[in-house]
């Protein structure tokens, strides 16, 4: 278009004549005209870029769009959003004195909502304003002392236009466009495009507040579940704890051995969901650390199977294993895929009928190292391949769905799994044809594992050590009282980190069981004093017991003078292999 005006200028031009004169004026006009109004489209078309971008941090929107405003079609301008904060003030310039007086009067004379001059009076009344130029009365008007004044005037403004950010029902805010050092005029058809951009600007940014208000929203339910998890979390633990007590008394009486085995079962049940449900937000928050190292997939994987056939027969499943040739090693928190695996085939056993068959392979393929876990059960519709990872996803939503469940399980699969660099992906042909899982992993660099597990986790019996429980939850004191006691310890128990203190000095225990989060003197500082009255670790035990698994509760525990750190509900397998692995020194 330029370029054709160029031309029929030229031509004009060329022709000579007086008559021809007039014409040429006019054509030079008209392409005047035109080169404003593609600077205008130009202009637009670069706001909406910036505008309907990716990028759905607001600030960083406002300031992308104050610098295609400037110099393009203002000297500086100013965005003023009243929306959901106080005020917030964005200013740019293309000189940096007159945007640092900008800065100055907008930091020390913030436009006052209730002025009836200005941007202020704009946004209340929804209309853009034109001032061709700056009449002095107005800037009196506006000003709001008499520095306030000398400092509008060094901006030397020559030209002002104000409008209104409104999207939709709501008023986000306003925009001032101003002229001075260019000595641009503004017209009525700045006034157009000023409006133009501002409409544009107020749906981009709402849409950009909106996801900010979402993100909000999840990262308070979020936290909102973790709490909820940690709540739940704690009165299990000694019910948790008191079972094998109940189950030890039980032993020879069927009816209590089946009320213990059902109380078992729940248990465990209800720990799962709740550690899954721990689980999805703490690593959605970054908060859990994986302790990458190079393991065997295929030894892994046996040494699930092992735990799991048993049970996967007695339920009345077939369940067949393909192993491909090994070592399969990746780098990898060997108990996060295991937590993977394990995910996977209770889902295959619990969408599959009993009767049916439920298939678990592991090899290498195309350089990966890849998991199968197929199932002949219920399948999965199609359009719900991609949506059973979401968080509460789950095909069937009704209350009263045989199975049981939160929609949690493949959230934590699908995010744990990325967290190894890998892809998890579900196939099915539909619903009633069973399922597969197909879960791919990097495979190491290095060829072996550097710590093959020889020796798996073996029991030795318990020596009696002196231990001193202290835990302001009585019913979870008592109960690991009771069960440490079953394993021949000598125990006190103490509900306050005073009374630990007091207890330390008269019982002098070997090992103290120390809950984090105790009243008055907390855990930490509880243990602080007792490490400093038994600094040798051969000689105090120091195991810190906390509803939060997080890595800087850990670095806390381990810097005030802890050896162990456990997460409740701990299992008490764990505990005794902590203790039967420390030898006190009696000396
Ligand atoms: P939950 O099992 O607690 O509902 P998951 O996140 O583990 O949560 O699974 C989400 C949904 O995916 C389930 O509700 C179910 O509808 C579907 N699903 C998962 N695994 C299978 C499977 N092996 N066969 C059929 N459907 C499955």
């Amino acid at each position: 278009m330029k370029a054709f005006m160029e031309r029929l200028v030229s031509r004009a031009a060329g022709q000579g004549s007086l008559g021809k004169a007039a014409e040429l004026a006019k054509i030079q006009k008209e392409k005047e005209v035109l080169e404003e109004h593609l600077e205008r489209l130009q202009l637009l078309a670069n706001a909406t870029k910036v505008l309907i971008s990716d990028e759905l941090d607001y600030e960083k929107r406002l300031k992308d769009l104050g610098e295609v405003v400037v110099p393009a079609f203002a000297d500086w301008c100013a965005i003023n959003i009243v929306h959901g904060r106080p005020s917030y003030t964005l200013v740019t310039s293309a000189s940096p004195e007159k945007r640092a007086i900008a800065e100055e009067i907008q930091r020390k004379y913030p436009p006052r909502p209730e002025s009836t001059y200005g941007i202020s009076d704009v946004i209340r009344q929804a209309e853009p304003r034109l001032y061709a130029a700056l009449p002095e009365d107005l800037m009196r008007q506006t000003t709001q002392s008499e520095e306030h004044y000398q400092l509008l005037r060094q901006l030397g403004i020559v030209s002002v236009i104000l409008a209104p950010l409104v999207a939709r029902d709501q008023i986000l805010g306003g925009i001032t466009f101003v002229t001075s050092d260019s000595g641009r005029v503004y017209t009525e058809a700045d006034l157009d495009t000023a409006a133009q951009l501002a409409n544009s600007a107020a749906i981009s940014l709402e849409n950009a507040l909106l996801h900010q208000e979402l993100m909000e929203a999840n990262r308070a339910k979020e936290k909102f579940l973790a709490m909820l998890a940690h709540e739940l979390r704690n009165p299990l633990t000694p019910i948790r704890n008191s079972l094998p007590i109940l189950a030890a008394k039980g032993d020879d009486d069927y009816e209590v051995k089946d009320i213990v085995d059902i109380m078992d079962r729940q248990i465990r049940t209800m720990s799962r969901l709740l550690d899954d449900l721990f689980d999805v937000s703490r690593i959605t928050e970054g908060k859990i650390q994986f302790q990458m190292e190079g393991i065997d997939l295929l030894a892994l994987v046996q040494s699930i199977i092992q735990s799991r056939r048993a049970e996967l027969e007695k339920k009345g499943f077939k369940f067949s294993v393909y192993l491909g040739e090994g070592p399969l090693v990746i780098m990898a928190d060997r108990v996060r895929v295991e937590q993977v695996i394990v995910n996977l085939l209770n889902n295959a056993a619990k969408y599959t009928p009993s009767g049916g068959h439920i298939a678990l392979e592991c090899g290498r393929e195309g350089g990966q190292a890849v998991i199968r876990v197929r199932d002949t059960g219920k399948g999965i519709p199609p359009h719900m391949l991609k949506k059973i990872f979401q968080l509460f996803i789950q095909v069937d939503q009704s209350i009263d769905r045989p199975e049981g469940g939160l929609g949690l399980g493949l959230t934590l699969v699908q995010i744990l799994v990325e967290h190894h660099g890998g892809t998890v992906l579900a196939r099915s042909e539909g619903v009633g044809k069973g399922s597969e899982f197909v879960v791919s992993l990097p495979l190491a660099v290095s060829p072996l594992p550097k710590t093959a597990d020889q020796h798996p986790n073996r029991l030795v019996q318990d020596s009696p050590r002196r231990i001193l429980i202290v835990d302001d939850n009585e019913d979870a004191a008592n109960s690991i009282g009771k069960l440490l006691r079953k394993f021949g310890h000598e125990v006190q128990i103490a509900y306050d980190g005073i009374a630990a203190l007091e207890e330390a000095k008269a019982f002098a225990p070997e090992v103290v069981l120390l809950d984090l989060g105790l009243p008055i003197l907390d855990g930490y500082e509880t243990a602080r004093r007792l490490r400093s009255a038994v600094p040798d670790r051969n000689k105090l035990l120091l195991i810190a017991l906390s509803g939060y698994g997080q890595e800087e509760d850990r670095r806390r525990a381990m810097e005030a003078g802890f050896d162990h750190h456990l997460v409740k509900p701990f299992d008490t397998h764990e505990l005794r292999a902590l203790l039967n692995a420390w030898t006190p020194d009696r000396s």
